[in-house]
């Protein structure tokens, strides 16, 4: 016990200090659910005693937000409250500093109208579109943590008892974070150095186009001339360094919107606000996922492609090899921090400025002309496993190999 919560204490560390590094004078804004208020606790004090200027919480709770879909009226789902916009914009204006913390129950919202769950993802993504579209800019520096909220352990570990559960749950989240090691912070110095030495590998190349092939997957993706792979650092507008995901494993950059060609098969569950989307494949055609096909999830994923015009284009690409810590873990999270991580995975939807030499001085039309895609959606899926090979090719057509069964292949 006194073991757990030392380390909970230095997870607390690492996502205020590294993750969000706080600086004396910023303010910070903690989303989480309510269950985790002792950890929240933990992470405010952290925050101040890095000298925040003000720390507020945006509390959440799955229950809460489920009433909503049994019992609002009809002219409620696509009310979204200007007070929540202007917060996250007057964060991201100020280069302030965001903390959220995953942890949901995986199937919240698996029983309820599709229709009403698409129209608040439409309403959410359209009244923070300004405040995204900062993000993606580095306006500010923002962090997602996890808290291992009990209906989240129940279904990763459903075998276990419910008091088990949670604390299973938290060491998957603990381990994976590297916040085993004596010094966390130190581990993930490390880590960065080394992520980064991949992400310059494929920098120095700037391929043309990346060749994936799977079991279900044989598929082209274009890359645009100036395309940046980035890792886990971030430097936001006001020089910051922060860290947006812990854990964070993978190197990612942006697509040529328009040059996405073949068909691709899903490798994990993707849970997609509270309903669960399994085997899932999308097929594309000059960028476009015309179709999709699921085992579970087939109407959310059709509502996923048509959130706008620009849903169903592709806006990241990322490699993350298959012997990650948290694919070894051989967990299955049911949640997209997690998951992404384990596995290289594509996003449907915008692309991140930063991704693209310029892009962060371009206005949405010349950061589309360049190959980047904007759109109110950024949902990414998982297409890693073992079985993965992936080329990459050159302008002049030379290929060569840049994963196999799953493994960096350089
Ligand atoms: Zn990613
Ligand atoms: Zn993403």
């Amino acid at each position: 016990m006194q073991d757990l919560e030392n380390k909970i204490d230095k997870y607390a560390d690492v996502l205020i200090n590294k993750g969000c590094a706080i600086k004396p004078g910023k303010r910070l804004i903690i989303k989480a659910p309510i269950e985790a208020v002792d950890f929240v606790r933990i992470l405010v004090k952290k925050a101040y005693q890095a000298e925040a200027k003000f720390v507020s919480v945006q509390w959440h709770d799955d229950l809460t937000g489920k009433l909503r879909y049994q019992y609002a009226p009809d002219d409620s789902f696509d009310y979204y409250p200007d007070w929540i916009k202007y917060a996250n914009e007057d964060i991201a204006e100020n280069h302030d500093c965001l903390l959220s913390l995953t942890g949901q129950d995986p199937e919240l919202l698996s029983d309820q109208d599709t229709q009403k769950i698409q129209s608040v993802k439409r309403a959410v993504n359209v009244h923070l579109k300004k405040f995204r579209e900062m993000m993606m800019k580095n306006y500010c520096s923002w962090c997602i943590g996890a808290y291992p909220v009990q209906a989240w352990a129940a279904k990763v570990f459903p075998d276990d008892k419910p008091e088990e559960q949670k604390s299973k749950l938290w060491d998957a989240i603990l381990k994976t974070s590297r916040i085993d090691n004596d010094d966390p912070i130190q581990a993930w110095q490390e880590h960065v150095v080394e992520l980064k030495k991949r992400a310059d590998y494929m920098n120095n190349k700037q391929y043309d186009v990346l060749h994936y092939k799977a079991p279900g997957t044989d598929l082209t993706v274009g890359l645009p001339k100036g395309h940046i792979w980035c890792s886990a650092e971030d430097k936001a507008k006001d020089g910051n360094i922060y860290i947006a995901n812990i854990p964070s494993e993978e190197i990612f950059t942006l697509p040529d919107y328009s040059r996405v060609d073949g068909v691709v098969r899903s490798t994990k569950a993707l849970n997609y606000g509270g309903i669960l989307c399994e085997n899932f494949e999308f097929e594309f055609k000059d960028g476009k996922a015309i179709s999709v096909k699921a085992e579970k999830g087939q109407e959310a994923l059709e509502n996923l492609l048509s959130l706008d015009d620009w849903s169903s284009y592709l806006g990241e690409v990322a490699l993350v090899p298959h012997s990650s810590p948290i694919s070894a873990s051989g967990i299955m999270f049911y949640d997209t921090l997690f998951d992404e991580n384990a596995s290289c995975h594509l996003a449907l939807g915008a692309a991140y400025n930063f991704t693209l030499q310029g892009g962060n001085d371009m206005n949405e039309e010349e950061f589309r002309k360049a190959g980047g895609n904007k759109s109110i959606a950024h949902t990414d899926f998982m297409i890693g496993s073992g079985e993965l090979d992936i080329d990459g090719i050159l302008a002049d057509g030379t290929r060569e190999p840049v994963m196999r069964s799953g493994e960096w292949a350089f």
